[in-house]
């Protein structure tokens, strides 16, 4: 033995502890055990009561064990993986009728009863079969009742209400048809339910992203924006270290809305944003405060290299063109700085960037103004 093989064997678990898929399968095939085991009583009743014959509970003995063992190898080896169904629901399901088979045959006056554990074993399908599936296990299950019948025509014809069973045969295939349609129906509603992993990840990522992002420009909101802001205050109190804001406010923009609509307006508010976004580093962010206003969280900088920046941004912006609106349209933006002075809180240095901002209008806008 080799002692890869060796360390598997001390490992090995019954139930797979590294893939919870095929965990999930295997104990679903645990509860089909449970269900064998559970009719083993059951047959050792029948058998004293003098119902069944003692060739199907020793046949049962020997064939339940070894169906079942080779099932879980199946799993446990891994070759349920290659299979379009790698729960085996219908081989499993297949096999459980079969013996049913089997047992029927010996079964004499409780045959009657015993159809109950078709209802059994066709549960186990609930989750997995379509009405397409369900209907090719039912026609199976038909088949070997009829086969059945047919061989007790032939090897034991006397003490058989031949009426009865075919009554019986006729009522069971009424119930597998309802079983099918209802059965298949509840499986496709438990798929349209069920959504993959990474099905759940992507549109938690969305989710996330949509909470953080303005839904006209794609930068950040204010809500998150301000999340940011605290904790970069945060930081700055415990290492000491500065940051500035920069409060950017498009100057005159009621008229872009008035002369060219507001849709276009929309496209300068993209537009402006974008180039916002590009002059950043990447330690540094942006986001919409509101309406026409824009936040710049300048980290690590200190208020010259804030003016160098805010000067750049609006010269940036000063100078792009905008075709569709023209070829003389022009957007200005008024900048207001604050520098971060340790100890106060966030809403003290956006109103002081603010202010600054509002000196900056006055002043004849298109400027960069400190406070
Ligand atoms: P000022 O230079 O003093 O800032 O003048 P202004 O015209 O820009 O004045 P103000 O900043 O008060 O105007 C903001 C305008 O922005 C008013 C509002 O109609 C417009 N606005 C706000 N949100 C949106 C939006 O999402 N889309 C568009 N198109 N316009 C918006
Ligand atoms: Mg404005």
């Amino acid at each position: 033995m080799k002692k890869e093989d060796l360390i598997n064997l001390i490992h090995f678990s019954i139930i797979p502890k590294d893939d919870w898929k095929q965990a999930l399968r295997i104990r679903r095939f645990f509860m089909a055990v449970a269900v064998y085991a559970l009719c083993a009583p059951l047959g050792y009743v029948s058998y004293l009561a003098g119902v069944m014959e003692w060739e199907a509970i020793a046949g049962l003995l020997i064939i339940i064990p070894i169906i079942n063992i080779s099932l879980y190898i199946f799993f446990r080896t891994g070759l349920n993986l290659k299979q379009a169904d790698p729960s085996l629901t219908a081989v499993q399901m297949c096999a459980a009728i079969l013996l049913v088979m089997y047992v029927m045959y010996f079964a004499n006056e409780s045959r009657g009863g015993l159809l109950l554990i078709y209802i059994i074993i066709l549960l186990f399908g609930i989750f997995r079969l379509n009405t397409r599936s369900f209907l090719y296990v039912s026609v199976f299950t038909l088949l070997t009742y009829g086969g059945d019948i047919a061989l007790l025509h032939l090897y034991h014809p006397q003490g058989v209400n031949f009426n009865l069973e075919y009554l019986q045969w006729i009522t069971l295939a009424l119930v597998l048809i309802t079983f099918s349609t209802i059965g298949g129906y509840i499986s496709s509603l438990r798929q349209n339910l069920s959504i993959s992993k990474s099905q759940q990840a992507k549109y938690i990522e969305i989710i996330r992203e949509m909470a953080i992002r303005d839904e006209l420009t794609g930068i950040y909101n204010r809500r998150h924006l301000m999340g940011l802001l605290d904790y970069e205050k945060n930081r700055s109190l415990r290492s000491g270290g500065v940051f500035c804001l920069a409060m950017l406010d498009i100057d005159l923009f009621k008229n872009v809305n008035d002369r060219h609509g507001h849709l276009a307006g929309d496209a300068v508010l993209r537009a402006v944003a974008t180039m916002i976004d590009k002059t950043l580093r990447n330690t540094e962010f942006c986001g919409r405060y509101g309406g026409d206003e824009f936040l710049i969280v300048l980290t690590q900088t200190d208020i010259k290299g804030a003016l160098i920046f805010a000067e750049r941004v609006r010269i940036n912006i000063e100078n792009a063109p905008f075709p569709g609106l023209g070829p003389d349209f022009k957007v200005t933006v008024s900048i207001g700085l604050s520098e971060y002075q340790i100890g106060e809180e966030v809403d003290k240095i956006i109103s002081r960037a603010d202010e600054a901002l509002y000196l900056a209008k006055k002043g004849g806008r298109n400027r960069v103004g400190s406070a």
